[in-house]
């Protein structure tokens, strides 16, 4: 491949050079990258759930936890009756969900990985207060595993490491003996999943816009969102931010796009009955 014909394929993910390798995102309809089959990234997410499961201190309030499975299936089912009913493919067909409820009040976050793994830690609770808030976060959370943004972000990876394999080669195999002797690199896993480091901006308006459409499916009141963006920005004051409010775009970019979607979204995505 050209170098010219290389960048314009990785800077846009123009498809014309490998069709095979790219996929459409559901409902946006945009064109992205593809290279790692679902089912590889699906298992390892897999695996990095059960990590974090032991190692975490789970939080005893069944209670909550049995409310973020409500809100959660009640997601669940709207996506796949969205794409039953529209006769298209559902793309959480492979998904085996799953949800823990992480005792940790400093941490206001949440995450789904690739294949429905769901976490809320305790922390984020204050901010989202009531279902519709949570539904938003949730929703927000589950509109990038739906959208696949994980395989696009390692489809990317790949292509980085066919540089970095190039390096190597040139440097006599220095990075793969460095690599051999530190081992698993789980933070970069963590990376690749989206949990420890925000989606670019594309996927995160993209997340945005798609959880207000699976929100307003599943019967929440998707205004809410604006509402909890002031009492994460209140809390927040500068300190660590979580992923669903990664600061690209900026809050204020956000909040605006989200205010516009939010009545189109409403009268073009209605509730499901019987969820
Ligand atoms: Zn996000």
């Amino acid at each position: 491949m050209k170098r010219r014909n290389f960048i314009k394929f990785v800077g846009t993910c123009c498809c014309s050079a490998l069709l095979y390798s790219c996929s459409t995102v559901p409902i946006t309809e945009r064109r992205q990258l593809s290279i790692i089959p679902e089912s590889v990234l699906n298992r390892q997410a897999a695996a990095a759930y059960e990590k974090i499961r032991n190692k975490s201190k789970l939080s005893d309030d069944k209670k909550t936890l049995n409310k973020i499975k409500t809100i959660g299936k009640k997601i669940e089912e709207a996506v796949n009756q969205y794409f039953i009913k529209n006769n298209l493919d559902n793309p959480t067909s492979s998904f085996d969900w799953d949800y823990i409820l992480i005792d940790n009040d400093k941490i206001k976050n949440a995450w789904c990985m690739p294949g429905g793994k769901i976490a809320v830690y305790s922390g984020l609770l204050p901010i989202t207060k009531n279902d519709d808030g949570l539904a938003a976060v949730m929703g927000h959370e589950v509109a990038h595993a739906v959208a696949k943004h994980s395989i696009e972000r390692a489809s990317r990876g790949v292509l980085v490491n066919i540089g970095t394999a190039a390096v190597d080669i040139a440097s006599g195999g220095a990075l793969s003996r460095t690599s051999r002797a530190t081992g698993v690199n789980v933070s970069g896993m963590l990376r690749k999943f989206g949990i420890d480091n925000p989606f670019n901006r594309k996927q995160e308006s993209e997340a945005d816009y798609l959880g207000l459409i699976f929100s307003s499916l599943s019967g929440f009141e998707i205004r809410e969102t604006i509402l909890i963006w002031e009492r994460m920005q209140k809390a927040q004051k500068g300190k660590n931010i979580p992923e669903w409010m990664s600061t690209h775009p900026s809050t204020k970019k956000r909040i605006s796009s989200l205010n516009k979607w939010i009545p189109e979204i409403m009268l073009k995505y209605p509730p499901i009955k019987n969820i």
